[in-house]
């Protein structure tokens, strides 16, 4: 814990009571504050020791959009140090394989009409997702931020999972276009992230405003479509989690 105390805390951008949404540009302000130890395994009443480090998030008034300006700063070795160490399978214990194995099932079925789609899964983590994919058979690949060796992916892909990235991005525009630039014209992102749709009056205590865990940017179906059709994509919600965002319906999608 001695990392807390350090210069990287202690410069921290001073708390702007009102910030300019990173989705639709209209007011967001102050929503409220937890420390930075609050962890997605709360729900699960596991708790960790408190750091003493604030953490503010804003909410627009306009989209929705639940998010923080603590990480904006932030470089690849900062979230490596602090989030994406050795300590982030306690607060993601299902991060490991439990996600991975659900996530194949459902992108198996998800794309069982489509003929030898090429597949990209962005921010896929440890890969486990892809080589589960690749057993059964696609054409899968997969690229992660965080990931120091990974090369970036070349060519377009007919279909992108993003599982649980959304979430973790401080520029969910600049995110979104990345991605949506690896997309062929026919091409669908399956997404999920829990969108936070109704804020309770103590609503820093929903479960997935999580520091710990990188959730540094929390969505709403409003925000999700404002963003994607910034770029020409419709969304399309499954449930609270789950998403699709694309131009035109591929044939492989009935
Ligand atoms: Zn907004």
């Amino acid at each position: 814990m001695e990392s807390y105390a350090n210069g990287k805390w202690n410069s921290r951008a001073p708390v702007v009571r009102i910030l300019t949404c990173k989705v639709c540009n209209e007011p967001a302000p102050l929503y409220g504050v937890t420390d930075f130890n609050k962890s997605c395994e709360e729900r699960r009443g596991r708790y960790l020791p408190l750091t003493g480090v604030p953490v503010y998030y804003h909410r627009c008034d306009s989209c929705g959009l639940i998010f923080t300006s603590a990480f904006d700063h932030w470089s690849k070795g900062d979230y490596l140090q602090h989030i994406y160490n050795d300590d982030y399978v306690l607060v993601d214990p299902d991060y490991i394989d439990t996600r991975p194995a659900g996530n194949a099932v459902l992108i198996l079925d998800f794309i069982k009409k489509g003929h030898a789609l090429r597949c990209l899964d962005y921010g896929g983590g440890n890969g486990k997702l892809t080589s589960l994919l690749r057993e059964g058979g696609v054409d899968g690949h997969s690229w992660d931020p965080m990931d120091e060796g990974g090369a970036s992916p070349s060519g377009s892909f007919d279909f992108i999972s993003a599982f649980e990235v959304l979430e973790h991005t401080p520029e969910p525009l600049a995110t979104i276009q990345r991605a949506l630039g690896l997309l062929n014209g026919r091409g669908v992102l399956l997404l999920s992230t829990l969108t936070i749709d109704h804020v309770s009056p103590r609503g820093m205590d929903n479960w997935y405003i999580a520091p710990r865990n990188g959730h540094i940017t929390l969505y709403t179906r409003r925000s999700l479509q404002t963003m994607f059709a910034g770029f020409g994509y419709r969304v399309h919600h499954f449930n609270d989690n789950l998403h699709m965002a694309l131009k035109d319906d591929p044939s492989w999608l009935s």
